[in-house]
């Protein structure tokens, strides 16, 4: 009975073959062309829309080794928060050339993922509104600001350039000095949701929620969210990336007053908050999938232990998420169909 239904599904799968908009570059141009979609597609890309997605966190980006602790590979400190210009654009290539293309954080909350027949999704955070994120050096005679090319987004920009189909983009939550610089704050703001990245909450001040009490943890939200509506009103996203990765537990007291409260008589709701990571996250489309509370991997090198970048992307290997290339179809392969969330709301396809 159970080999009938299969054949029954491949039967349907074959019959209504959809099309895909393939992106094929040319010349440094993009050409999007249609494409039938068969079976043989989902099999030959092994195309698995309930893999895993990788969340990348990253802090600092610093020109060169400015710290006499010990560091491995890339990493300005040993810990691995801060990591050189050099190994960011090494990051970059090989992200790319393993298949990952950028999607933004808040379309993998919303499950929008849109990436390529074959391809896997990967997501770019960057934690507190480091100067070296986005160093803006002075204005041109427009009035548009000047980004240091060794800067985060110096970086990213050029691979714009020199990869349109990689989709850059990345999310950058900040505290409340925002960029640091205080001239340019606004300016960067505005600047970066124009251009394709967004920015989130990472508290006013820095703050471990363990550490204060439901009116302190209100003020540390709240504060950031009414900074951000008085630069870039409803263009900023609703997602807090806890300092120190704390609480450790959903279950904590102070979680509800970062999730939905109020603060100087307004109110606001977060619908993710993000950890201080080690690995990748679950499809948005898998039961497991919990917006409210995401893994990350930590950005750096650590002789392919400890969740290091190398570590996770061999894991990686076999659990990733490989699109469809249809944004609005859901294809998995029929021997994971009950790890689907049910509350899906697209319409899903499952091969063999
Ligand atoms: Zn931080």
């Amino acid at each position: 009975m159970k080999k009938i239904i299969s054949l029954l599904i491949i039967l349907l799968l074959v019959g209504c073959s959809n099309k895909v908009e393939e992106k094929v570059i040319e010349n440094e141009e993009i050409i999007v062309e249609e494409k039938e979609l068969t079976i043989e597609d989902y099999q030959n890309n092994k195309v698995d829309e309930l893999g895993e997605v990788p969340i990348m966190m990253y802090h600092g980006i610093h020109n060169k080794n400015n710290s006499d602790t010990e560091y491995i590979g890339g990493n300005v400190d040993k810990n691995g928060y801060q990591r050189t210009s050099e190994a960011f654009r090494n990051d970059l290539e090989f992200y790319y050339s393993q298949g990952y293309r950028m999607i933004r954080l808040t379309d993998y909350v919303d499950g929008n993922i849109d990436v390529e027949l074959g391809k896997s999704p990967i997501i770019l955070t960057f934690d507190d509104g480091l100067e070296n994120n986005i160093k803006v050096t002075g204005l041109d005679e427009k009035g548009n600001i000047i980004i240091d090319p060794n800067s985060a987004v110096g970086i990213l920009e050029s691979f714009k350039e020199k990869y349109p189909d990689y989709n850059i983009t990345a999310t950058f939550f900040v505290n409340g000095g925002l960029f640091g610089q205080e001239e340019y704050n606004e300016k960067i703001l505005k600047w970066l949701v124009e251009n394709g990245y967004d920015i989130g909450n990472h508290t006013y001040s820095h703050v471990d929620f363990t550490d204060v009490d439901a009116n302190k943890s209100m003020e540390q939200v709240g504060r950031i969210y009414e900074l951000l509506d008085s630069i870039i009103p409803e263009k900023y996203v609703n997602i807090v990336a806890l300092p120190f990765g704390s609480p450790y537990s959903l279950e904590h007291e102070n979680m509800q007053y970062i999730f939905n409260s109020n603060y100087n008589n307004h109110n606001y709701q977060t619908k993710s908050t993000l950890r201080v990571g080690w690995k990748s996250e679950s499809s948005p489309y898998h039961i497991n999938f919990n917006p409210k509370f995401l893994k990350r991997i930590r950005a750096y090198d650590n002789n392919g232990e400890e969740f290091d970048i190398k570590m996770n992307f061999k894991l990686l290997e076999s659990t990733r998420y490989i699109s469809d290339g249809d944004k609005n179809i859901i294809a998995i392969p029929s021997s994971k169909s009950e790890l689907l969330n049910n509350n899906i709301q697209k319409e899903v396809k499952t091969y063999q």
